[in-house]
């Protein structure tokens, strides 16, 4: 194929003009990355120029030898080719090919044109070759990287959709269903932050494959962008539904990955399902609506599959909205404090007096702490929210007391994101200096979502708030994964018995048993027991007799403004 350049194609002599036009036109040929061939019509004679040794063994010299170009390609350009070379048979001037050769690593251009004199007449004919193999390389990769995510080689988003969009039209014209499948591998982040993202990287390709498995005429996989995969199941029934590629996913992951440094990494994975026609009518709404049920999935657990329904969508779109506006509340500090007292059963006497936050949007409606923490705690915005609480009530506090000199104490709210970070104590302690506040006079709530993470850890923590005199008080007990064995391990000073126990305590028997012992309990280890949400009148009397130290409600006393609980504090 790379044959030298032969010497004889060049001239003998460069004496006269035309000798001298002749060569200078081989000379440019030759130094042309192209082949060409001349043909004259009238003397029916071939000349071979340019690269021409460099793709073809052979001349052209006659008639028959055109069938030896044709050979070379490959065998569905041959008829092609066949129009190209012989333009003026069909009464064309021009004409062009890209042809790949037998070898199957060489693309060619083969492009013909045929100079005719006044009559029409065909006179000459050049056939020039160009070499495309590089070109046709190129395009192939922008082609492919046009359809398919380069590290899983699964479809891209872009053609995901597309092909999605094809399955909503065909499924309208049947009215058929399309099961839309959002997967996202749990806790991707620890293996990025922990063992690189070279390995995350591995993780997500080796994940890819498996599902590439599962892709047929009917089902298609793509690879939405880092850890999350998108799958299209169209018409789903038999072996090729949601729940069980789910449960074939899950099978296949129970054995670990292993990756190249030689670590065996087992995951779970989380997924959301939209289904057309019933959660959403377009390729993109169902992509958004199956990945919002997949983030609902991973706050509510993980490693678990969950359907779309649509009060799950409002909730969602609540919440993206009270995020956006919340953003906007935490630049400018549009938060006031509201203070809610609590007495001691007995006397009722005021023990002291929690901290609620409260939000008017801009809007003027009020938002609820209940909705916009755990967005606070899901955005990081706890941190700036958190500690504004301490200092305004903290301040507050400090006001009060100078005024009052009363024995009262300051409950503030904690949340767990605040409680994890290592500067907390630091800040509180700060704080508490600058106000000259008395830590024994703090009272912290937490939720037992902190003893979550690492109970240990956590218990060591709040040995050292209490080591500086801080009171810890463990809020909602009841309604989480409470265990009365652990109470004994944790060092606290009270126990805020949840709403939701007062509420039924007078109705339900099982409620006043579980409330007694929580009480009993709590006194054998030395807490101070708080009922909260107390309404009425009978509840209160209910709690006085089974010995509950301190009750927190709106039978005693409702959240109130600083100015209200003044009137209350010149009173005790
Ligand atoms: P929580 O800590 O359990 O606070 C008690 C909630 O019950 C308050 O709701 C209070 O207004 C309400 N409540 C008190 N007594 C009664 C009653 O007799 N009946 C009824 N129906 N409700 C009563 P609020 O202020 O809406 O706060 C909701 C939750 O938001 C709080 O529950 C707490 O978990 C959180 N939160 C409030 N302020 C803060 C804060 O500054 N920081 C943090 N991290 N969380 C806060
Ligand atoms: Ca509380
Ligand atoms: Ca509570």
């Amino acid at each position: 194929m790379m044959a030298p350049e032969r010497e004889r194609d060049l001239p003998e002599k460069a004496g006269d003009l035309t000798d001298q036009g002749e060569r200078m036109y081989r000379l440019i040929c030759d130094t042309s990355e192209n082949a060409f061939l001349y043909y004259s019509f009238q003397s029916r004679t071939y000349v071979t120029l340019g690269r021409w040794r460099r793709f073809f063994p052979f001349d052209i010299c006659r008639e028959e030898d055109w069938v030896k170009l044709e050979m070379t390609v490959d065998e569905p350009y041959v008829e092609p080719l066949r129009h190209v070379l012989f333009p003026e048979r069909e009464g064309k001037k021009n004409a062009r090919v890209e042809c790949m050769l037998r070898s199957k690593k060489i693309w060619l251009e083969f492009s013909a044109t045929v100079f005719c004199d006044e009559k029409g007449e065909p006179v000459d004919k050049v056939i020039r070759v160009t070499d495309r193999t590089r070109y046709r390389q190129q395009d192939e990769e922008l082609t492919y990287m046009a359809f398919y995510d380069s590290l899983t080689g699964l479809y891209n988003r872009n053609y995901f959709v597309r092909l999605l969009g094809e399955f909503v039209r065909n499924a309208k014209e049947h009215q058929e269903r399309i099961s839309v499948l959002v997967v996202d591998i749990d806790d991707f982040h620890k293996v990025n932050d922990g063992l690189g993202i070279i390995v995350g990287d591995e993780l997500v390709q080796q994940f890819g494959a498996v599902l590439k498995e599962f892709a047929s005429e009917k089902v298609i996989v793509c690879h939405l962008n880092s850890d999350v995969y998108c799958m299209a199941i169209y018409e789903p029934y038999g072996e090729e539904t949601e729940e069980v590629i789910y449960q074939k996913i899950k099978e296949r992951i129970r054995h670990p990955f292993t990756l190249s440094g030689g670590q065996e990494l087992t995951i779970t994975v989380s997924v959301g399902v939209a289904q057309y026609p019933h959660a959403a009518s377009s390729a993109l709404e169902l992509i958004n609506c199956a990945e919002i049920v997949m983030m609902k999935s991973k706050s509510s657990g993980k490693n678990a599959i969950q359907y779309f329904d649509a009060p799950m969508l409002r909730e969602f779109l609540q919440n993206v909205q009270i995020e956006n506006k919340l953003k906007e509340a935490v630049f400018h500090q549009n938060f006031s404090l509201h203070y809610q007292p609590q007495f001691y059963t007995v006397s009722k006497r005021l023990r002291g007096m929690e901290a609620l936050i409260r939000w008017q949007d801009r809007d003027h409606h009020m938002i609820s702490p209940a909705l916009f923490i755990p967005i606070a705690e899901k955005n990081g915005s706890i941190i700036p929210i958190g500690n504004w609480v301490m200092e305004q009530s903290i301040k507050q506090y400090h006001i009060w007391k100078e005024k009052y000199a009363l024995p009262i104490i300051l409950s503030i709210n904690i949340s767990a994101i605040q409680y994890m970070k290592e500067e907390f104590v630091e800040v509180l302690l700060g704080l508490l200096e600058k106000y000259r506040v008395n830590p024994s006079e703090i009272e912290l709530e937490i939720t037992e979502s902190v003893l979550i993470e690492d109970f240990e850890k956590v218990a060591e923590k709040l040995r050292v708030l209490r080591e500086h005199g801080i009171r810890v008080s463990l809020d909602d007990f009841g309604t989480g994964f409470s265990s009365l064995s652990y109470l004994k391990r944790l060092p606290i000073d009270t126990l805020k018995i949840d709403k939701s126990f007062i509420d039924t305590v007078l109705t339900d028997a099982a409620t006043r048993v579980i409330t007694e012992t929580i009480i009993n309990m709590a006194r054998t280890l030395g807490f101070e027991t708080v009922a909260e949400g107390v309404e009425q009148e009978q509840q209160y009397k209910y709690l006085y007799a089974v010995g509950c130290n301190v009750i927190q409600g709106y039978y005693l006393g409702r959240p109130q403004t600083a100015q209200q609980i003044e009137e209350l504090l010149k009173r005790a």
